[in-house]
């Protein structure tokens, strides 16, 4: 059974990097009825945060990628949080000890560093070995340990030969022979150093596939050394390019929004946002764009990934947003926008809920103009701001004054102050009564009439932004032309 995971350090927001690698390693997973493991690495305690956790878990669970595994939900091999894990490290470790696979020092980071100079300065490569590292373990300095409460650090003893890896995406891999040193897998402190806690896990979780970014490709000689020393089976790796920003370098700030956070609040939906992830570096083999998540698992296969880097393009994932909003129903949006509404002021919350029909029919008149749930407030505000129209300009005295249209306009008040219902079939009729009679040119009335009435030549379809001005409104912004 295929068993993947997600390993994210709560360190901060999860990141279109991040999300991609989890989208990921759910997709494979889900791909051939497997598993979906999420682990928290939060062996660094200086830097993860209960906080970046609890974020991360609700930006997962915005984005629907259920973990079959992990915090909250359990399972058989748990705890899923490193930091409740450290027992186990430790046992680990003293078995590769007891095996000869690692070794005990009693050295200080100071004598270390002079290890590394030394070779250095002759030239050497700067690798630990046993010999270098063992001379410090003398009984002396192991009574010294003793007396001051302090722990030995353990190594792994790194064999000296080629490694070969073969990466699902990026093919063959060969790691040198002589390419690092003996390393630390257990601080004296008893915290296992990064490599060595994610393979005990990777062991004990049963992960059969480790997808993640290339950045850790270089961790992967350290971690396949530590499997060989627990006689474990390697896993499958795959490693997925980096993610760049439109200028070609890495993703980062100054290309905008990276977290999944930022585009919660710019109004991305989760599927569009699954949906984009998933493109990039995977494609679909007839080449579709839009897709839902049971198609991508469908058709998803390391072998579509591709091994160079992806573009983000946020353009893009606005397009492909705007794709999703609007094959939505209006009562769906309707909801989906009131927090953005609420929040920017336009509305209260009560407001939102009195005048539903009005909301809805504003919606459905401005929705093919925006990509994304936060651009809706401000397409609504249209309908209700108090403005005053600029009518000394040009191009709306050049239509004004056709033959005509002044006309047309003054019947267009007339009728609409006679009208008793206020509905958008009695505005179109009395657009086509004023039209009839004063036959203007219908180009130059229109424009002129929406200059008026909304102080611009272009918007959303003008019957139905007459009826949400609605009539006070428009009555008052026509006695300004009429007398
Ligand atoms: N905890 C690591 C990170 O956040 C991921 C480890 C892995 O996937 O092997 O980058």
């Amino acid at each position: 059974v295929v068993r993947t995971r997600f390993a994210p350090s709560p360190t901060g927001f999860l990141h279109v990097g991040g999300a991609r690698t989890a989208l990921f390693n759910y997709l494979f997973s889900k791909r051939y009825n497997g598993e979906f493991i999420l682990r928290i690495e939060d062996t660094d305690l200086e830097r993860s945060t209960k906080e970046s956790e609890d974020q991360l878990l609700r930006t997962l669970k915005w984005l629907d990628l259920k973990w079959d595994e992990g915090p909250i939900v359990g399972g058989p091999y748990g705890p899923y949080r490193q930091s409740e894990r450290l027992d186990l490290y430790q046992t680990k470790a003293y078995e590769l000890v007891n095996n000869d696979r690692a070794y005990e020092a009693y050295i200080y980071p100071e004598e270390m560093e002079e290890i590394k100079s030394q070779l250095l300065s002759v030239g050497k490569p700067p690798h630990y070995t046993y010999e270098l590292i063992s001379k410090y373990n003398t009984q002396e300095r192991i009574n010294e340990y003793k007396e001051k409460g302090l722990k030995p650090v353990v190594f792994l003893k790194m064999p000296q030969k080629d490694y070969q890896i073969n990466d699902l995406i990026k093919g063959e891999v060969v790691f040198k022979k002589g390419a690092i040193g003996d390393f630390i897998i257990l601080r004296s402190n008893g915290v296992p150093t990064y490599n060595f806690a994610v393979v005990v896990d990777d062991i004990a979780m049963k992960i059969t596939h480790v997808i993640r970014g290339d950045d850790h490709l270089s961790n992967t000689l350290r971690q396949v050394a530590i499997y060989e020393a627990f006689s474990a089976e390697i896993p499958e790796f795959a490693h997925v390019s980096m993610i760049l920003g439109p200028d070609g370098k890495k993703l980062s700030k100054r290309h905008g929004a990276t977290s999944v956070e930022e585009f919660i609040k710019k109004g991305i939906l989760p599927e569009a946002l699954v949906n984009y992830l998933a493109l990039l570096g995977w494609s679909h083999p007839e080449g579709k764009e839009i897709m839902d998540i049971e198609e991508i698992i469908f058709n998803f296969s390391l072998d579509r990934v591709s091994s160079s880097p992806a573009i983000f393009d946020e353009a893009k994932l606005k397009w492909m947003n705007g794709q999703y909003l609007h094959s939505k129903s209006i009562e769906e949006i309707y909801s989906l926008a009131e927090p953005f509404i609420i929040e920017s002021n336009l509305l209260t919350k009560e407001q939102y809920e009195v005048n539903k029909t009005w909301i809805m029919k504003a919606i459905e008149t401005i929705i093919t103009s925006v990509e994304t749930l936060s651009e809706i407030p401000d397409a609504i505000s249209v309908f209700l701001k108090d403005i005053t129209p600029n009518l000394g300009d040009q191009e709306f005295l050049d239509y004004f004054n056709k033959d005509g249209v002044r006309e047309a306009i003054t019947l267009f008040y007339e009728y609409t102050q006679e009208t008793d219902k206020w509905d958008t079939e009695m505005i179109t009729e009395n657009l086509k009564k004023a039209i009839k009679e004063a036959k203007p040119q219908k180009k130059a009335f229109y424009m002129a009439l929406r200059k008026i009435l909304t102080d611009s030549f272009h918007g959303p379809d003008l019957v139905n932004t007459i009826y949400l001005i609605g009539r006070n409104r428009i009555i008052q912004r026509l006695e300004r032309v009429v007398q």
